[in-house]
């Protein structure tokens, strides 16, 4: 086994038992231990690196390694090191324990991200203490506060420190590179190159406020629920953007099916549990998730308001708006609580088709696919902020039965030891090649 291999497991594990939960109001304990961690790591084989905190304890790390050829692009390499909150009651385990056993590293993070992060920790130091160059520059960061938004790291870092950044044109990160076994001779890698918008929005309606007895014809309650109604249960239409039209059309193939545009639900049980990631990539969705109005069961309120959580398609978010309004009518304004954008790149160039021949080199029977997913990365910020081209691209080889999709955020998250050896031997060809 490579230095890498031999000690992804144990620099996951380490980051897992440092606890920094993120419950998005600035009061968990902070991104600064897991970062003390990967400087420490870094130190150790004379890797210099920028740290910076965006707000007391909230620390992020950035790195260069300095590639042969100046005149190629620099590629990004990120990982956040916030994770979720975890209920230590609902487990099987102590989920800060970082405990190896059976195979896996258990514990909040094992799969979103400090596997990646472990992996890149890894693969850099073997590639210093080996004296091996990249080919580019690669950037390697490691950063706060992803599960809230990024604000206190990767906004925060491409604001304030932009040129931790420069020449980057590409990035790799979460969530993709992860394997779908079809057959023992065929194995899916998904690898993420879309990603839906996000639209929270505030409604509001306002009324005639009044007494409950009376006659009331502009009731703020009734408008705002008939809204909240329409946007509800609102059917969107079937919608197949570029990149979900290529990945059913793929995993089709692979499985032996024929693939109808109109319906497309025998491919997509196809995917068993990974249907969570993408599941949500063939229309827009509305989901209301918050109501608030009035105070006395006899006074009718001058205003009430609702949330709606609203994911619109790479491409489509004029259509998704125009829709939004009609459905909204005249009573009711929208405001946003966050918005932020849709991503959609194409499946082709070097850095891809040099992941395809990583993958492939240690996995004959890879397979890569792009996919949208429904929710969003770090990439966003990258992108808006640098025009910074993002993959999600952590390569796992999984066991063919794992529930991979229900690890992240779940309870008893885990990953396989070998899949971490498999993403490290992965992640040195790509970043030693490319
Ligand atoms: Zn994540």
């Amino acid at each position: 086994m490579t230095p890498a291999e031999l000690e992804v497991a144990e620099l996951c594990a380490e980051l897992i038992r440092v606890d920094s939960s993120n419950y998005g109001d600035g009061s968990g304990p902070g991104e600064r231990a897991a970062a003390e961690v990967v400087m420490a790591r870094l130190s150790e084989v004379g890797v210099e690196a920028h740290y910076s905190e965006s707000a007391p304890g909230r620390g992020n790390v950035v790195t260069r390694i300095e590639g042969s050829d100046p005149s190629l692009p620099a590629l990004l390499v990120h990982g956040h090191l916030d994770v979720v909150p975890a209920n230590a009651a609902d487990w099987s385990v102590d989920p800060f324990a970082g405990e190896i056993r059976d195979g896996y590293i258990w514990g909040r993070g094992a799969v979103d991200m400090k596997d990646m992060d472990a992996m890149m920790l890894a693969v850099l130091r073997q590639m210093v203490r080996e004296g091996r160059r990249p080919r580019r520059d690669i950037v390697f960061a490691w950063v706060a506060d992803e599960e809230a938004g990024g604000v206190y790291g990767a906004k925060y870092l491409t604001a304030n420190h932009r040129e931790l950044f420069d020449g980057v044109t590409e990035s790799i990160s979460e969530v993709g590179g992860y394997s779908l076994e079809v057959d023992p001779d065929l194995r899916l890698y998904l690898i993420e190159t879309a990603q839906k918008g996000l639209s929270w929005m505030r409604l509001v309606a306002d009324g005639t406020a009044g007494h409950g007895s009376m006659l009331n014809s502009s009731n703020a309650v009734t408008e705002v629920a008939k809204a909240v109604a329409r946007l509800g249960s609102h059917e969107w239409p079937l919608t197949l953007t570029p990149t979900v039209r290529q990945f059913l059309t793929e995993v089709s193939d692979a499985f032996g099916l024929p693939f109808d545009p109109e319906n497309p639900a025998p491919v997509l049980d196809k995917l068993g549990p990974l249907v969570r990631f993408v599941g949500a990539t063939l229309s827009h969705t509305t989901n209301p998730t918050m109501l608030s109005a009035g105070y006395k069961a006899n006074v009718i309120p001058g205003q009430a308001e609702a949330v709606v959580d609203g994911r619109f398609l790479p491409g489509y978010e004029d259509d998704f708006f125009k829709t939004v309004d009609e459905l909204l009518g005249p009573n009711v304004r929208r405001e946003f609580v966050q918005h932020d954008i849709a991503l959609e790149t194409t499946f082709d160039g070097a850095l891809v088709e040099s992941m395809i021949a990583a993958l492939k080199a240690e996995d004959p029977t890879a397979r890569a696919v792009p996919y949208c997913m429904s929710g969003g990365t770090d990439n966003k910020t990258f992108f808006a902020d640098l025009g910074v081209r993002g993959f999600g691209f952590v390569p796992l080889r999984l066991p063919k039965d794992m529930d991979f999709a229900g690890m992240f955020h779940g309870v008893d998250e885990r990953v396989p030891v070998e899949a971490l050896q498999f993403g490290v031997r992965v992640l040195d060809r790509l970043l030693l090649n490319y």
